[in-house]
Parts: structure tokens; C-alpha cells; sequence
């Protein structure tokens, strides 16, 4: 197998250096004050990040663990729920939902489309007892965005709880938890803001609590529960289990980047090697998988590939002929996905992206205009930093 020279994955992304010297911070006891103050201003900094008031719990692990948990935290026997399906972790959401009970409502488009907002207001209008909508900000193996600026407002008015999955949408879209008025928040470090996999981030409102409080469902002396977070770490100053130390101190060397960098300046980072990637892709003569630009995501670049292909194919090759490692389509479609997430969204890693999956593709006997593709996307970075 050739060495690996680009990690250019949908994440775990890759992680700067002042990332990956924090990771190797010494390992302490969870209730050294040291550790309490970093745990405490993580918070406060995952709070700025998610533009909140709301509390934040930092569950310790995987992103999954928390949209898992608040799923089951939200849900009761029976209760109306709608469900927003644009993608892989939507319709995983819809069978987690009915699985903990909920009579399930939901709106599915194609995985290269979004759920239009109008579509979500009319849907409420005609179902006035649903409680709860549940929706993927950042679709990330589609590679599309939802417009949760609209749909956020839309749930607020209605009186009906949101549930967000921006997993790899914070810090590379925009994202106003509290202007939007979204009730439960879910993201993770190992995406757009280059950090480790296994930390949730999470925000909750006080009306998200109180529907939690008073869901006898709601998982209590669990690894899944959010309530055990309330009760204990941010009622008490106990945790509930020893926290992920290494990762912590990776997750606070993180967010201090992107908000020394400035949010703004971090979510145009990312729209602009998008760009660079979605005109390399096209003067290639390739498709890209979003039926347009702008429900694209500004994370990672998903490429139709052509028949008679597929990603397990393209990815080997890319990755043992030219030392790079692209993404798959987690079963979105038939694509392959080249990401700008984190340090990648930048410079010349979206060239390196669209030149190893092109000439992977001609190697295989594709006809793909490397040249016209790397020109075109150079010509869009210079534009862009001249
Ligand atoms: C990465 C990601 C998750 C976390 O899922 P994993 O399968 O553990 O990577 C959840 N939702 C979205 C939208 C993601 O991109």
C-alpha cells in the first residue's frame, strides 16, 4: 500500500498541529481543577461557537451517542413526530424515532435534493399535533445543506420542539442556535472544526429540558442520558463517568483555533474551497451530486460517478496510486466525496483532490479532462486570494 500523503475524508478530517500537541496533553484526574476549568471554558467556547445561551452538555463520545440519546430523551410512546430525509443520517434518525416510539410523520426528497421549508410549514399547518421535527443541517454523505435558518423559525412559531443534527454543519455554515430558535443541537469535533472523533457537542433549551423532565422514557443512570448531564455535571459538579481527558484537550484546542480565526472567517474558508472544488469537478466533465449549488454543502464535495463504477473502486486507486483518501457516499448514491472540512478547507487541498480522483478515473478509462480541471479550479483560488 503506497503512503498516505492527504487525508481528504468527509472525517474524521485531518487535525492541525496545535491540535495534535493538545491531544498529547498530560492525562490528569477529571476532577484536577485544571481539568474542571478546561471542561467548564470548553463549554463556554462550544457555547460561542453555537451562538447560545442555551446549556451545553459535552457527552463523551461519538457524535452518534448524543443524537441517539436525545432522540430517546425527546420521545415518547406515541408521539407525533416529523422527520426531514434528504440523506443517510435523516432516515437513520426516522428508523431510531419510530424504534423509541414515535408515531412517525415524515417528508423524504431524493438524496440530491433538500427539504424545502414551505414544504415543513405546510406539513405543521396540516398536522397541528406534531411536537417535535427532527432534521440533518449538514447532510454530509449527500453533501447537501438544509435550510434550517427557515425551518428552525417555521418549528419555533408552531410551538414544535427541533431536533438538529449539525454533525458537520458548525463551522463551516452558518449557525444560530438560539436567532433560529432550535431546541437541541448535535455536533461533533471530527468534521469541520478538525478535531478528534469522540466528543458530542450538544446544546439544550429550557423547553427541550422540560419536555426531557417530563418523559418518564427519557433514559436516566445511562450512558445515553442527557438528564444524568443536567442532574449531575451541570446541577451538581459531578460527572456522571470520567470523561474522555485526551480528547478534551483536543476539543479546546480546536474550538480556541476557529474562534481565533473568527467563525465568519472559518465558514468562508470553507465556501471558498468549495468553489475552488465544485469548478475543478465540472471542467473535468464531471457531475456533482447536489441537484444545485446552493443546498451544496461548504464541507465536503460529493461527485456523481459515472456508470459502470464505483467508490470502492475510485477510492483504492486513488488512494494506492496516489497516497490520497477520499470518502464514500455512506450508501447516498453512487458517489465518491472529496472534502474541504477543517485545515482541508484550504490553499491548494482541493487541487490535490480533484487532480488524484481525475486521473484515477482516466487511469480506469473514463474520459475526464484533468487539465481543464485542476485550470479551472486554480483560476477560481486565485481569484479568490487576489
Ligand atoms: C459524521 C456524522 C454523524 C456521526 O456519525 P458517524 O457515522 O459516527 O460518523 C452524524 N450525522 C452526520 C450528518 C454526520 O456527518
Amino acid at each position: 500500500m503506497s503512503r498516505l500523503d492527504f487525508t481528504l475524508s468527509a472525517g474524521p478530517t485531518v487535525a492541525s498541529a496545535q491540535t495534535l500537541a493538545a491531544l498529547g496533553s498530560p492525562i490528569t484526574y477529571h476532577y484536577d481543577p485544571e481539568f474542571l476549568d478546561l471542561f467548564r471554558a470548553t463549554e463556554r467556547k462550544v457555547a460561542q461557537l453555537f451562538e447560545t445561551r442555551n446549556d451545553i452538555v459535552l457527552m463523551q463520545g461519538e457524535a452518534i451517542v448524543a443524537l441517539e440519546g436525545a432522540a430517546r430523551s425527546l420521545v415518547r410512546e406515541g408521539m407525533p413526530v416529523l422527520n426531514l430525509v434528504q440523506g443517510v443520517f435523516g432516515k437513520g434518525m426516522g428508523y431510531w424515532l419510530r424504534d423509541f416510539g414515535a408515531e412517525l410523520h415524515e417528508i423524504e426528497v431524493p438524496y440530491n435534493e433538500a427539504v424545502a421549508p414551505e414544504r415543513v410549514a405546510e406539513y405543521l399547518d396540516a398536522h397541528p399535533e406534531i411536537e417535535l421535527v427532527a432534521v440533518v443541517a449538514s447532510e454530509t454523505p449527500s453533501g447537501t445543506v438544509s435550510d434550517v435558518s427557515r425551518i428552525g423559525p417555521i418549528c419555533r412559531e408552531r410551538g414544535v420542539l427541533t431536533l438538529v443534527d449539525t454533525v458537520s454543519g458548525v463551522g463551516s455554515m452558518e449557525f444560530r442556535t438560539d436567532a433560529w430558535g432550535l431546541d437541541i443541537c448535535v455536533a461533533g469535533a471530527q468534521k469541520s472544526l478538525g478535531g478528534p472523533p469522540g466528543v458530542a457537542l450538544v446544546s439544550v433549551s429550557a423547553a427541550a429540558w422540560d419536555a426531557i423532565g417530563r418523559n418518564e422514557r427519557a433514559p436516566r443512570a445511562s450512558y445515553l442520558s442527557l438528564l444524568d448531564w443536567k442532574e449531575k455535571w451541570l446541577g451538581g459538579g459531578a460527572f456522571p463517568y470520567t470523561p474522555s481527558v485526551s480528547d478534551m484537550h483536543g476539543l479546546a484546542a480546536c474550538l480556541d483555533q476557529i474562534l481565533d480565526e473568527g467563525v465568519d472567517a472559518a465558514i468562508a474558508r470553507h465556501v471558498a474551497s468549495a468553489a475552488v472544488t465544485r469548478a475543478g469537478v465540472r471542467a473535468m466533465g464531471l457531475d456533482l451530486w447536489p441537484v444545485s449549488d446552493d443546498i451544496a454543502a461548504a464541507c465536503v464535495t460529493s461527485v456523481a460517478l459515472p456508470d459502470g463504477l464505483d467508490d470502492v473502486q475510485v477510492r483504492k486507486h486513488v488512494r494506492d496510486r496516489y497516497g490520497v483518501m477520499l470518502s464514500s457516499g455512506q450508501g447516498a448514491g453512487n458517489i465518491i466525496r472529496i472534502a474541504h472540512m477543517g485545515p482541508t478547507a484550504s490553499g491548494l487541498f482541493p487541487i490535490v483532490g480533484i487532480s488524484a480522483l481525475g486521473r484515477a478515473l482516466m487511469d480506469m478509462g473514463w474520459e475526464v479532462n484533468v487539465g481543464a480541471g485542476v485550470d479551472a479550479a486554480l483560476a477560481v483560488l486565485s481569484e479568490q486570494r487576489g
